[in-house]
């Protein structure tokens, strides 16, 4: 996987935001185990933290629920902090730790209340002196990055999650950005899909439907439970957006490549 830097965030609240996860895990291992370091950043954090299939707060949650489970009070401390950051709330947090109580048993709960409240009063007196009402600026085409499943995308597909939202929405985001003959499988979305196009030249098309073509500032809509794929255009890249709500879980469901022929047959009848 190729060096990649965290982009700029313009207009951030840098005063309130703990240390990016990544450098932190460099900064506890760099001196003892480089490698693990850099690996934890790269794999861990770049990759599986920023993957669309489930929302950071959600992630949160389940990493938060298995620090208190092993009785991991330090990592808890900074998941913690990461999970405010990732907008799930004090209440949240102290139900969750109120309901792993009858999971994990009583101590761990209680020692997890504990750490909590250092780190609310903390998370408070952060908050108080610095901006959080600030709007954060994202460049569509910077990363990280992680790089399509080859089993549900051909040719060239780097994904990102720019998109977010706040509880209690269920909706999930992401940015693919296609290299020139990069497509998606076919798939389904339960809830349907919206597609809006940032830059390049692309096609969709749904099962048994004409392609069509998509340039920049298109805004795509897929039916729910509809079979469809999209994609660059042969010879040109394209980037877009697309949203869609999760039901039970799911924003997807995989089926088979769209084949060369099918490609073909779209990106000519589509021009
Ligand atoms: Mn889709």
């Amino acid at each position: 996987m190729a060096q990649e830097t965290k982009p700029a965030e313009v207009a951030s609240p840098s005063a309130a935001k703990p240390m990016d996860p990544g450098a932190r895990a460099h900064q506890l291992m760099d001196d003892v185990a480089p490698k693990l370091a850099d690996i934890t950043d790269k794999v861990l954090f770049s990759d599986v933290w920023e993957r669309p299939g489930l929302s950071k707060h959600d992630r949160s949650l389940v990493t938060v629920a298995a620090l208190i489970a092993m009785g991991r009070a330090e990592s808890l401390r900074s998941h913690l902090e990461l999970a405010l950051q990732n907008g799930v709330t004090r209440e949240e947090l102290v139900e969750e730790i109120t309901h792993l109580a009858f999971y994990t048993g009583w101590p761990n709960a209680v020692a997890a209340i504990g750490v909590a409240r250092e780190t609310f009063a903390r998370n408070q007196s952060a908050s108080a002196t610095a901006k959080t009402t600030d709007a954060e600026i994202f460049k569509a085409n910077s990363g990280p990055f992680s790089a399509g499943e080859p089993g549900n995308f051909t040719g060239d597909a780097k994904i990102t999650s720019r998109y977010r939202t706040a509880p209690p929405s269920h909706g999930s985001g992401g940015t693919v950005a296609f290299g020139p003959g990069g497509r998606t499988a076919w798939h389904s979305h339960p809830l349907g899909q919206t597609l809006i196009v940032l830059s390049g030249h692309g096609i969709v098309q749904t099962w048994g439907s004409p392609a069509h073509a998509l340039g920049p500032g298109d805004i795509a809509w897929i039916p729910a439970g509809v079979k469809h794929w999209h994609g660059a255009a042969p010879k040109e890249a394209m980037t877009h957006v697309g949203i869609a709500d999760v039901q039970n879980g799911n924003t997807v469901t995989w089926m088979e490549k769209v084949s060369d022929t099918q490609y073909g047959e779209a990106a000519r009848s589509s021009r």
